[in-house]
């Protein structure tokens, strides 16, 4: 069949795990020459939760909600993020050999294979755009993520289409990593997406939809279209894969261990990368990459993993051998550098030195060092900032810096350890009283200060800890942030009415390592 006759398949609704086997099935068939290239429409039977090829889904997925819904779970073969996907919302696939008029660069192939897509949205009225490096957005509100992978000379490229969308059982789904909403500057997710229903006021007829995704693709890529089915040899291939595509080893492929290893995180325009790191005698023994970026080749992360085994706790020898890897492989993850990861892998096997000062590993990654290392912190820190959102609710003082320590909470056993071991504990009642408070420390010629809040807090305010330019060390919080209940703006003035969880025992043994180190210097 000739190159630019293609195949259009529709293949109707099917589960999570039919939907992700079709995609390596097809992709496979075509580049075997045994399917022509393919345009393909998918919708789900069920409401399901996709993670991307480098994710972990404890990580990305709230296991708990999604399985007491029925709600299906599953991995793409494709990098990316976690979406959560509707059978109202339409995906579409371009599967074909990767040959003119295909871009060979990744992120210009992007935008090659979203220009019919946006065509065919502006043909329904609305302003959509491509916005690199691979959405379409509406008036500056995403409509479809898209991504995709390649194989043996072909490549498959996949997008979604929200038709309508429930942001609320989204989030109930999803652990949507705070890096990700403060890097778009905006307070929800709410404003970063949007559908077709919120933009027309209705759900168009998806076949005409389809209809007009194709006819804007054979103009774009110079092609003609005949309706088809899957092949025999598809079939036949689905039903061989389709157990591995339903097992716990397709889902569950990267499972980061949750003890013993060192975990620090990174945002940059390609996406979130995650480290999960190893350390013993200073030389990395393994480290686990995860996260929604796209690798090319798609073996490219085990590789990384591999290459960085038991090499020292060094970041020019860790820099150079991601670097050797990316011109070996010829490697390319759009908008990630050889260098971000050089430098998400240091910073997690870095914690390696809380351990010198007596915490365990798990402790080190409940801690974030502010500006400084430990070590600097914990010798001159007099201070102890506790966030008001960790008081109860029936606190009087919840918005006082005070805590009269009437029993009720463990605030009562921390601030009185803190003022036996000769540290000022206060409570933090709003964003302004930190900054207030800290810029008053500094003036007073204060070196530092140990303090408590969530790890989104921090993530999203990291500028303006640098700014104010007081070195701390934050022992981080546990349970629902005002950010996961999307409270933040109430949080910001002082009036969120969440409560969340001081980490009690790992305050009192930072305080306390915290003493002993300025009394030996005594
Ligand atoms: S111990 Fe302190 S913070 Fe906790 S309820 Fe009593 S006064 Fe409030
Ligand atoms: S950002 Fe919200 S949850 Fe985090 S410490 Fe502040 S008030 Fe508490």
């Amino acid at each position: 069949m000739p190159e630019n006759t293609w195949r259009v398949v529709d293949t109707g609704l099917r589960s999570a795990a039919e939907n992700m086997a079709l995609d390596e099935v097809i992709l496979r068939a075509v580049a075997e020459n045994k399917a022509p290239n393919t345009i393909r429409f998918l919708r789900f039977s069920k409401p399901c939760v996709l993670v991307g090829y480098h994710q972990d889904v404890e990580q990305e997925v709230r296991l708990d909600y999604c399985l007491s819904k029925g709600i299906e779970i599953n991995r793409r073969i494709t990098g990316g993020g976690a979406i959560y996907f509707h059978p109202l919302h339409l995906g579409w696939e371009v599967i074909a050999k990767w040959t003119n008029p295909f871009p060979k660069s990744i992120e210009k192939l992007y935008e090659y294979i979203c220009r019919p897509v946006v065509s065919a949205l502006r043909q329904l009225g609305l302003n959509a755009k491509f916005r690199p490096k691979n959405d379409i957005e509406i008036n500056g509100r995403k409509i479809s993520g898209t991504g995709g992978t390649n194989y043996g000379g072909s490549f498959l490229f996949q997008g979604t289409l929200l038709t309508d969308l429930d942001i609320r059982e989204m989030l109930k789904c999803l652990r949507i990593p705070v890096k990700k909403l403060s890097d778009k500057e905006v307070e929800s997710l709410k404003e970063r997406v949007t559908t077709l229903k919120w933009e027309l006021g209705y759900v168009p007829d998806l076949n005409e939809l389809k209809k007009l995704i194709v006819e804007e693709m054979c103009k774009h890529f110079n092609i003609e279209v005949w309706e088809g089915e899957l092949t025999e040899y598809e079939e036949k291939l689905l039903e061989e894969k389709l157990p591995y595509f339903k097992s716990e080893q397709w889902i569950y492929l990267i499972k980061v261990p949750k003890k013993g290893i060192f975990h620090a995180s990174i945002k940059v325009p390609g996406g979130l990368i995650r480290a999960a790191v190893s350390v013993r005698e200073k030389v990395i023994q393994y480290t686990y990459m995860t996260g929604d970026f796209f690798a090319f080749p798609r073996n490219l992360i085990y590789e990384i993993e591999s290459r960085l085994k038991h090499i020292p706790l060094n970041y020019s020898e860790i820099t150079e051998t991601v670097a050797k890897l990316f011109e070996e492989a010829n490697a390319v993850i759009p908008g990630v550098k050889p260098e971000d990861i050089a430098k998400v892998v240091y910073e997690a096997a870095s914690k390696v030195h809380l351990i010198d000062l007596g915490f365990t590993e798990d402790e080190a990654n409940q801690i974030i060092e502010v500006l400084k290392p430990a070590e600097y912190t914990l010798a001159r820190a007099n201070y102890l900032l506790l966030p008001y959102c960790a008081k109860p609710l029936e606190c009087s003082l919840r918005y006082s810096e005070d805590c009269v320590k009437c029993g009720l909470c463990d605030f009562a056993e921390i601030y009185d350890v803190a003022e036996k071991l000769g540290f000022k504990p206060m409570t933090i009642t709003s964003y302004e009283h930190l900054e207030e408070t800290l810029t008053k420390l500094k003036e007073a010629g204060e070196k530092a200060w140990i303090g408590s809040c969530c790890e989104a807090f921090y993530e999203k305010h990291f500028e303006d800890f640098k700014r104010i330019g007081l070195p701390g060390l934050i022992v981080t919080t546990e349970g629902f942030t005002c950010y996961d209940l999307s409270q933040e703006h109430l949080a910001y003035q002082g009036k969120y009415e969440g409560v969340s969880k001081l980490r009690t025992n790992l305050i009192i043994k930072t305080l306390k390592i915290s003493a002993s180190i300025k009394a030996r210097k005594k």
